[in-house]
């Protein structure tokens, strides 16, 4: 099967960051030339007037929380957590994949082709994974067993999660770790022997409020990330999401260590989590940055349009400096970046011969994204563009939506079903 992407602006995300006009030719779900004209195929999507895009990656995310999307919102983080735990104590499995299946389908509508998910139930977010057809790197969440409400022992859990899905094609499963406020050192070391001996990542919350900050250090002595180094837990294998409260040196220590961070500024503001995750010093010290939406409760989406925007944003408007986080780095974090810190960079994140063809078509045809003209495409897809602008998104060289039509599910049959679960949520 092959599949011709023709006639768009290709915004490759190579490593001179080059716009190529021409198609993407897709075979066998790869990439197998990238600007050619005259191309033929199975199947062609007209891309005129549109960009070509390597698919959006969601680097922190809790998909199944769609069901819980505007339940508790201006609220401070402690009671919105306190109006989240009592809903997602009901949570049935069956609402949590249908869940996860409607979080799929806006996914794949806005241009997403992969997500980093951290859950409990991480099993029911793969069959979503699988039904719809979007890239899921998928972290079963680990804390003390004292403070889970999961069945068993949450680290045993996760390690049957990860046995079990390894060498899936599209769900990448992981080890999570909810944060120092919820895990102990042993369960943290555990986490990472299961890891270790699967060769699978790390994904935990790390810093992401004052109050975690300054309670693990009275607790403790030591800082979240102080006390993650003196654990042995801080690696390449980790992504770190939030990193809002850290000290230069703490950023230093996780570009030593290789720790890749997943920034999540519309989650930060929404929740008023106070200060702003030291970005520019991550990216001058060598940290790969790259952007999640988290939960939907706390976003209230997942339009990485929105957030790509929303980062550039809040660093320019806190540092007095228009120059910061500019379009291209926006671009970079929700693309190869995110790719790198999930440790695929060299399968996807960009549009190069030899890739995965995960790819997202975006229309500059809209009154808001003109004039486009080559010169300011970059500048569009971050400051213009919406995840509506989307027109079709290709994963692993299977097309889930042509012509703005999903194809993969049935949307409206998905977006009743979470109607109607989220009735029988709230009524009882
Ligand atoms: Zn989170």
């Amino acid at each position: 099967m092959s599949l011709l992407l023709e006639g768009g602006f290709v915004v490759t995300q190579d490593k001179e960051r080059r716009v190529i006009p021409g198609g993407v030719l897709v075979e066998g779900g790869r990439i197998v030339s990238v600007g050619d004209a005259g191309a033929r195929a199975d199947e062609t999507i007209d891309c005129s007037n549109c960009a070509v895009l390597p698919g959006l990656i969601n680097a922190h995310h809790h998909v199944a929380n769609t069901l819980l999307r505007g339940i508790a919102d201006d609220l401070p983080l402690e009671p919105m957590l306190e109006k989240a735990f009592a809903v997602d104590a009901k949570l049935t499995r069956r609402d949590v994949q249908i869940g996860a299946l409607l979080g799929c389908v806006e996914m794949i509508r806005s241009g997403t082709t992969g997500f980093h998910d951290l859950f409990y139930w991480e099993d029911e977010v793969a069959r979503a994974v699988r039904e719809s057809g979007v890239r899921g790197y998928l972290s079963w969440a680990t804390l003390d067993e004292a403070l889970t409400t999961q069945r068993g022992d949450p680290v045993k859990n996760a390690e049957a999660f990860v046995a079990k899905h390894k060498g899936d094609p599209l769900v990448t499963p992981s080890v999570g770790v909810q944060g120092v406020y919820a895990a102990s050192e042993e369960t943290y070391a555990r986490a990472r022997d299961v890891a270790v001996r699967h060769g699978v990542r790390l994904h935990t919350h790390l810093a992401e409020t004052r109050g975690e900050v300054y309670d693990h250090a009275a607790k403790t002595g030591f800082r979240p990330v102080e006390w993650l180094e003196r654990i042995g837990f801080l690696d390449e294998r980790l992504t770190a999401a939030h990193g809002v409260w850290l000290t230069l040196n703490e950023v230093r220590t996780l570009a030593r260590r290789g720790v890749s961070v997943a920034h999540c500024p519309v989650s930060n503001m929404k929740l008023a989590s106070g200060g702003v995750a030291p970005v520019p010093e991550m990216l001058r010290e060598g940290v790969t940055v790259a952007l999640g939406t988290d939960s939907p409760i706390s976003n209230n989406g997942m339009d990485m349009f929105a957030d790509m925007k929303v980062a550039a944003l809040l660093h320019k408007a806190t540092r007095w400096d228009a120059r910061v986080v500019p379009a291209q780095v926006a671009l970079d974090f929700a693309t190869i970046r995110a790719a790198e810190a999930l440790g695929v960079g060299d399968r996807l994140g960009s549009i190069e011969v030899g890739k995965r063809a995960d790819l997202a078509v975006v229309s500059l045809r809209g009154p808001h994204t003109t004039p486009f003209y080559p010169a300011n495409l970059i500048s569009h897809l971050v400051y213009s563009c919406r995840g509506s602008d989307v027109v079709a998104t290709i994963v692993d060289g299977r097309v889930l939506m042509s012509d703005g039509h999903v194809r993969c599910v049935d949307e409206a049959d998905v977006v009743a079903r979470a109607q109607e679960t989220a009735r029988e949520l709230y009524e009882a």
